[in-house]
């Protein structure tokens, strides 16, 4: 009877102990599948990252693409009905793009695009945004910054632009390379939308065009076109 007893509490033994050792390996396992699950997941967040960035970039030059600005300014215009935090926009435009194109072909044309990129991140501020609007067309919103400040550095990254003198194989045919932008200048006012803003910048680009290129032009100095100049062709 005794010995019965023993046997039973040592088989009892065993099983718990049987027990114990399947919960530990469960519970082994349970970690490292968490462990995997948890790497998978900081793996996906990088991904998700990354592709988020892409999605927010300009292929060819690296800059901000149009969405991205184009989420980023109606971010900022809505943010001012709240609290008034202006900024102001400068619309950059390369003079004679085409030209260069036929000229020296579309890869040079292409570097060009990203050497102007570079410029305008050399000039501008880590809080500031600058984007490919388009074709040959850039963006940059300054937070922030008066109309002033912002002609200011138009200014300067004009001048610096002009200035540049690009090396190109056929340069040793005796053709060097140097490009001029127009700018157009506006500056967040109450009551703006997001439209009103960007048009402002916009025809103060279309009068740098208009008067001569490689200049930067106010929204205050828009003059309104001639109305022979908007029915004529082109
Ligand atoms: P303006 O001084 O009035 O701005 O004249 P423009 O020649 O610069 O302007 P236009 O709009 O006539 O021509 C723009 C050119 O930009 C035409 C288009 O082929 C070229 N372009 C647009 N995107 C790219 C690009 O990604 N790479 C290259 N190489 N060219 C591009
Ligand atoms: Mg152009
Ligand atoms: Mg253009």
């Amino acid at each position: 009877m005794l010995d019965d007893i023993k046997t039973m509490k040592q088989n009892l033994k065993k099983e718990v102990a049987a027990i114990q050792a399947t919960v530990r390996k469960k519970e082994e396992q349970d970690r490292q599948q968490m462990d995997a699950l948890a790497k998978q997941i900081s793996r996906l967040t990088v991904e998700l990252k990354k592709v988020k960035t892409k999605a927010m970039t300009d292929g060819l030059t690296k800059a901000y693409n149009r969405e991205a600005f184009d989420n980023y300014i109606r971010k900022i215009v809505d943010q001012n009905t709240i609290k008034n935090s202006p900024f102001s926009l400068l619309m950059l435009d390369i003079d004679d793009f085409k030209k260069i194109n036929d000229e020296y072909g579309h890869q040079i044309g292409d570097r060009v695009l990203v050497a102007v990129v570079r410029k305008c991140t050399e000039f501008i501020r880590d809080e500031d945004f600058l984007a490919r609007y388009g074709g040959e067309e850039f963006v940059i919103v300054l937070p922030g910054a008066s109309l002033r400040n912002a002609l200011k550095k138009a200014q300067r990254l004009r001048k610096a632009i002009a200035g540049t003198h690009y090396t190109t194989d056929k340069e040793k045919e005796g053709k060097s390379l140097s490009i001029t932008v127009s700018i157009g200048a506006s500056s967040f006012r109450k009551n703006d939308s997001v439209s009103t803003v960007i048009d402002r910048s916009d025809q103060a680009l279309y009068q740098a065009k208009r008067t001569g290129k490689n200049r930067v032009v106010s929204e205050d100095d828009i003059e309104s076109e001639p109305s022979e100049l908007t029915s004529g062709k082109g």
